[in-house]
């Protein structure tokens, strides 16, 4: 699908895709819709690996060279030729020589050598008593157990071999990939250059922080929502602050928004009020879907192009805003920077602590509160308040309960489904 069809096409002629109804779109067709139209970025920039961690690699890491480097001791110990030993213990062997890691054997290794952990083994020795199963006297080894070949022996390669592809690009460097990239002597990578976000709250209502509340007013929430969620996922953002109701100014602000960034996100205006200007402004700049998602909290939603770059028209009421962006922009974010696969978000299976009310027919997110008991089960209370302008609820929240289209009405101790918010990037 991807590719054959414009979003241009779609908006036109609808009848394209026969699940296409704009007034009834499910979280997961709005979703694949949506990753239709998604257009990576190609631009790269080489960084060094210490500032690497959360960035999408943009080339394969292929060793060049093995690690570790050469078989080498496991333990602190005695290396020893087990050739030498015959079948039944005790077994004595003459100790000739000493190894720090670092160090190279001076002469050559006969029966045994002492040997510290992470020191070449010496050729010709097969194995390495740990320094407990022994007893030293006078220059000679006395142990009981014959040792198995290669026993705590590290060998060359056995962690990463030469040539080896280590990560494909599109990864999300991890913590542990800094070291990795270390121990193979890389010190700087390509990564995809950071998505840039634009954002701006819409509404007369909407009033800055450090400004007083005349009546009818609110404060932004969005914005502060938004930034956290955005900082989350490590990209660069541009903050255009609230804009009235007024079209030019929308029109302007989207325009030049567009020109600076990869997302333009913007919160309120998508609903059927009479200052909800979004879907008309954007036909005229660019191309919109405009879909009511059979979910709840957060229906309306607009996704579409101005140029080449990506929009996403979010739900004003707070709750609504985090919830489509969860579920709807933090996939499209992760898409556009590069990484492949993109993680599911994961779903754990919780016991309902108390009943919840539920008619089918969408998807409904409610807040919950989950714990794990002794045995390790998931438990999960819905919460009381679920306003989708209750932002105090979601932060009470630790989890959403999905609750997914066709289900009805669940008592308690039903079986759910709960994403925390922990893996929520
Ligand atoms: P709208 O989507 O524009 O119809 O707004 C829906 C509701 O969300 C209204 O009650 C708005 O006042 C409220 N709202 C919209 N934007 C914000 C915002 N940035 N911060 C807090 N509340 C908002
Ligand atoms: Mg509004």
């Amino acid at each position: 699908m991807k590719n054959n069809i414009h979003l241009s096409d779609l908006i036109s002629d609808s009848s394209m895709a026969d699940d296409y109804d704009p007034n009834a779109m499910s979280v997961e067709k709005a979703k694949a819709w949506i990753a239709n139209f998604l257009n990576p970025i190609d631009q790269k920039e080489t960084i060094h690996i210490k500032d690497a961690l959360n960035r999408i690699l943009a080339e394969p890491i292929i060793a060049t060279m093995n690690v570790p480097n050469h078989d080498n001791s496991a333990m602190d110990g005695y290396a020893i030729n087990l050739d030498l030993l015959s079948d039944n213990g005790p077994f004595k062997l003459k100790v000739t020589g000493k190894l720090f890691a670092g160090n190279l054997l001076e002469g050559n290794a006969e029966e045994a050598v002492r040997i510290m952990t992470g020191a070449i083994i010496p050729s010709g020795l097969n194995a390495v008593i740990p320094q407990e199963h022994v007893e030293l006297n006078e220059g000679v080894i006395t142990f009981k157990t014959k040792p198995q070949i290669n026993q705590n022996i590290r060998h060359m390669g056995e962690d990463i071999k030469s040539g080896q592809i280590v990560h494909q690009n599109g990864r999300r460097i991890a913590p542990c990939d800094l070291g990795l990239f270390a121990s193979l002597g890389i010190d700087s990578i390509k990564v995809y250059r950071k998505i840039k976000v634009a954002f701006f709250s819409t509404g007369d209502e909407i009033i800055s922080l450090g400004n007083p509340l005349l009546p009818g007013h609110v404060y932004d929430s969005n914005r502060y929502s938004l930034i956290g969620l955005l900082k989350r996922l490590d990209v660069e953002i541009f903050d255009l602050g609230i804009i009235p109701d007024d079209k030019k100014v929308i029109e302007d602000t989207l325009k030049k928004a567009s020109n600076i960034a990869d997302i333009v996100i913007t919160t309120g205006g998508v609903s059927v009020g009479e200052a909800d200007y979004m879907k008309d402004i954007l036909k005229k700049i660019g191309e919109i879907l405009f879909w009511k998602i059979s979910m709840k909290p957060g229906r309306p939603l607009a996704f579409g192009k101005i140029g080449k770059c990506h929009y996403f028209g979010l739900p004003g009421n707070p709750v609504s805003t985090m919830i489509t962006f969860y579920q709807f922009v933090r996939e499209a974010i992760l898409t556009l920077s590069g990484q492949t696969p993109i993680p599911k978000i994961p779903l754990i299976k919780a016991k309902l602590l108390g009943p919840i009310k539920k008619i089918p027919g969408r998807t409904e997110f409610q807040r919950g509160i989950y714990e794990q008991d002794n045995q390790g089960i998931f438990k999960v209370s819905p919460l009381k308040d679920q306003g989708s302008g209750i932002l105090r609820s979601m932060s009470e929240a630790n989890c959403f309960i999905l609750l997914h289209e066709d289900t009805a009405h669940l008592e308690k101790d039903t079986w759910v489904d709960i994403q925390l918010f922990d893996s929520l990037i």
